[in-house]
C-alpha cells in the first residue's frame, strides 16, 4: 500500500498559511515550518482583490467570515463605504490620475493575517531549512537544529530569498537587484493630525507620483484602538531612483525623503512634514525573480508564492498570486488524493500554471515599476489598460494540457 499524502510547507508567509489551511480543510495531512521563532518586525499591507474567491474556497469558514479582522481598520467595508477602488494622483497637485476600481477590495496587515491563517494548523517555528534529500516516494527536509520532516511533497513558500528556490535551480535562482531606492516604514501621528490624514486620504490605497521621478504612498497599517487615533499606525512606501553612484549609507534616510519633499501636494506632503525627527529607516533592496521553469524532481518538490515569483509592489499583484498558486496546490493535492492524478502529474500541471502567471506578472509589475518613475509616459502604462486585474486570462486551463 501506498504511503498516504503528507505535504511539507516551507514558510508560514501569506502562502504557506494559506496552503495549509486549504490542506486542513480537505483533511490533507500537512507541516508548516518556519525559521522565525520570533514574529519579525517588518509589516505592511497587501491589497487583496481578485484573489478572494480562491482565498474563500482556501480558509474554513470561521476564518473567512473574520476576514476583516485582519485588515488594517477591520470596521471598514469597502462596498459600504463606496471605496472599492485604489488611487493614483498626480504628487504635485494632487489630482486624481487614475482610479482603478474592483469590486470588494481589501487591504489586509500582514501579520494579522499570519496570526489568524496560523490557527488551528501545524505550524513549527524556529526551523531553517538547510537540505533536501529525495527518495523513490518520498521527500525529507532537514533543518538547521537538526530535525526533519518526511512527506510526500514538499512546498517551498519561503519567500523571495527562497532556499527551495536555489536548491531547484541553483544560480537560476538569483533575485535581480532593481535601481531604485526604496523606504518603508511606519508612523503614529497626534489624533488631531491622525484623524486629518484618515480624512485625507484613500483609505484603501493612495499613492501619488511626481514628475521628479518619484513615489509615495500613504497607507493605514493598523487601528490598535478605533476610538484613539493616537494609537493608529500609518506608513510611508516611497521609491526612486538610484543615481549611478548612489550606495546606502549608515544615516537616517527619512531625513533625505524630507528634502525631496519640494512640490509634492497633500495627502503626501502632510504625511512626511508631520513625521516625528526619532523616526528612522534605511532604503531596502527592490529585487524581483521572474519565475523560470524547475525541475520538480518527479512530482517531490515545487514552489509558490514570492518564491515562485518576487514582483515589485507597485502593481499590487504577489500576494493576489501567491493566494492564487496556494489555492492551485490544494486543488492539484486534491486530485492526488483522489486518485484522479499521480503526484508528478498534478505537479507538472501546477508549475505550468505558476510559470505562466508568475513570469508575466513579474515583468508587468516591473513595468508599471518603471513607468510610476517616468511621469510623462505614465499613461501609457498596465496599470491604465488593466487596473490591479490580472493581464492574461488567469483561468485559461493551459495547466491541464500538460
Ligand atoms: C511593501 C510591500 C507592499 C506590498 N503590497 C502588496 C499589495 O498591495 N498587494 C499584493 O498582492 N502584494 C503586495 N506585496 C507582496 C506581498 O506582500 C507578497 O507577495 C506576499 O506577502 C508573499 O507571501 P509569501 O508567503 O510568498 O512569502 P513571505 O510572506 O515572505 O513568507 C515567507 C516565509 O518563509 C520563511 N522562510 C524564509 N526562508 C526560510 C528558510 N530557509 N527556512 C524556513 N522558513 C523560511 C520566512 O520566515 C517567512 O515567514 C507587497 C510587498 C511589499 C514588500
Amino acid at each position: 500500500m501506498s504511503k498516504p499524502l503528507r505535504v511539507i510547507v516551507i514558510g508560514a508567509g501569506l502562502s504557506g498559511l494559506a496552503i495549509a489551511q486549504g490542506l486542513k480543510k480537505n483533511d490533507i495531512d500537512c507541516v508548516v515550518v518556519d525559521k522565525e521563532s520570533t514574529p519579525r518586525d517588518r509589516n505592511w499591507g497587501v491589497t487583496i482583490a481578485w484573489s478572494h474567491p480562491f482565498l474563500q474556497k482556501l480558509l474554513p469558514e470561521n476564518l473567512w467570515n473574520r476576514l476583516h479582522e485582519c485588515q488594517p481598520d477591520p470596521a471598514l467595508d469597502s462596498r459600504e463605504a463606496g471605496c472599492e477602488s485604489v488611487i493614483i494622483r498626480d504628487g504635485q497637485s494632487g489630482q486624481t490620475m487614475v482610479e482603478p476600481p474592483f469590486p470588494g477590495v481589501r487591504r489586509l496587515n500582514i501579520q494579522k493575517t499570519r496570526r489568524s491563517w496560523g490557527e488551528c494548523v501545524h505550524v513549527k517555528f524556529g526551523k531553517t531549512i538547510t537540505g533536501i534529500t529525495l527518495e523513490a516516494d518520498s521527500v525529507t527536509a532537514h533543518f538547521q537544529d537538526g530535525t526533519s520532516e518526511t512527506g510526500s511533497v514538499l512546498i517551498g513558500s519561503d519567500g523571495g530569498g527562497s532556499w527551495v528556490r536555489r536548491f531547484l535551480l541553483e544560480d537560476a535562482a538569483d533575485a535581480q537587484v532593481l535601481p531604485y531606492m526604496f523606504l518603508n516604514f511606519p508612523i503614529r501621528y497626534p489624533a488631531e493630525q491622525a484623524r486629518k490624514m484618515e480624512r485625507m486620504m484613500h483609505p484603501i490605497v493612495d499613492v501619488g507620483i511626481h514628475p521628479k521621478s518619484m513615489y509615495i504612498g500613504i497607507f493605514l497599517l493598523d487601528k490598535p484602538d478605533l476610538s484613539r487615533p493616537e494609537t493608529w499606525i500609518f506608513y510611508i512606501l516611497a521609491t526612486w531612483p538610484k543615481g549611478e553612484n548612489d550606495v546606502v549609507e549608515d544615516r537616517n534616510y527619512v531625513d533625505e525623503l524630507r528634502q525631496r519633499m519640494n512640490g509634492w501636494a497633500d495627502p503626501y506632503k502632510s504625511a512626511v512634514e508631520w513625521v516625528t525627527t526619532d523616526i528612522q529607516a534605511k532604503p531596502v533592496p527592490l529585487k524581483i525573480w521572474g519565475t523560470k521553469q524547475w525541475d520538480n524532481r518527479g512530482g517531490r518538490v515545487t514552489l509558490s508564492g514570492d518564491a515562485a515569483h518576487s514582483m515589485t509592489f507597485h502593481r499590487g499583484q504577489g500576494a493576489n498570486n501567491a493566494i492564487c498558486d496556494s489555492e492551485r496546490f490544494v486543488s492539484a493535492m486534491v486530485s492526488v488524493k483522489n486518485a484522479d492524478r499521480s503526484i508528478k502529474d498534478a505537479l507538472d500541471a501546477y508549475d505550468a500554471d505558476v510559470l505562466r502567471r508568475g513570469a508575466q506578472e513579474v515583468e508587468v509589475s516591473r513595468v508599471q515599476t518603471d513607468a510610476l518613475h517616468d511621469y510623462a509616459n505614465f499613461f501609457n502604462s498596465p496599470i491604465m489598460q488593466h487596473g490591479i486585474k490580472p493581464t492574461i486570462d488567469i483561468n485559461a486551463n493551459d495547466a491541464d494540457k500538460v
